[in-house]
């Protein structure tokens, strides 16, 4: 693993606790000397996970839309920013650089963009660890709900399991690091569930 992609919320959320797990991610994935891919913008979460990164001394490449440039205020201090022309190159390069995808606390935009590198990696067009931050059980809902997806026959246990979550960077970490991707497709009937 030399990089990890962090989505996160483009607002700072209610909590300060909120900016302190996104200042604690980026400062970890530098430390670790991982490469920090986000999505290159100086607002809300997005800006702080970039800004702890850098400060810890780790390289951060940025990838923005040209629609987005100026509503999301483009981060004027990073190893790379790629100005991009659209939603769907920014996610391909974003996916492209990248070798785990976490999810921060963040609102419609974060759960897209983690949903689509998951559900990648669920018809193997990709083998790369994909997690939830839990930060303040932020994510505890959506968690259950996979398990009600998966207890309702939706969702397979081994791609339920693909999901990792944890409370701590570190620990989110660790757990990509010990990943075994899935080798069974995502098709099943449901007596296999
Ligand atoms: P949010 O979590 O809504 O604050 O958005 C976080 C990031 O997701 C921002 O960089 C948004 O530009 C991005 N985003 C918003 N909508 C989408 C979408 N449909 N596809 C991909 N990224 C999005």
């Amino acid at each position: 693993m030399k990089s990890v992609c962090v989505f996160c919320g483009s607002s700072y959320g209610s909590s300060e606790s909120y900016a302190e797990a996104a200042w604690a991610m980026g400062k970890s994935v530098a430390d670790a000397g991982y490469t920090l891919v986000y999505g290159g913008a100086n607002v809300g979460l997005m800006g702080i996970v970039a800004d702890a990164a850098l400060e810890a001394g780790g390289e951060v490449i940025g990838v923005l839309p040209q629609s987005l440039q100026e509503k999301e205020i483009a981060h004027d201090g990073l190893s790379e920013l790629h100005v991009v022309s659209s939603m769907h190159e920014r996610k391909a390069m974003m996916a492209e650089r990248s070798d785990a995808f976490v999810s921060l606390p963040g609102g419609a935009g974060t759960m897209e963009e983690i949903f689509e590198v998951w559900t990648w990696g669920q018809l193997g067009l990709h083998k790369k660890p994909c997690g939830f931050l839990n930060t303040n059980g932020f994510y505890d809902l959506l968690i259950k709900f996979f398990d009600m997806q998966t207890n309702e026959g939706f969702m397979k246990h081994m791609m339920r399991d693909m999901v990792q979550v944890a409370e701590t960077p570190e620990a989110l970490l660790d757990l990509f690091r010990a990943y075994e991707p899935p080798s069974t497709p995502k098709w099943i009937k449901k007596s296999e569930t």
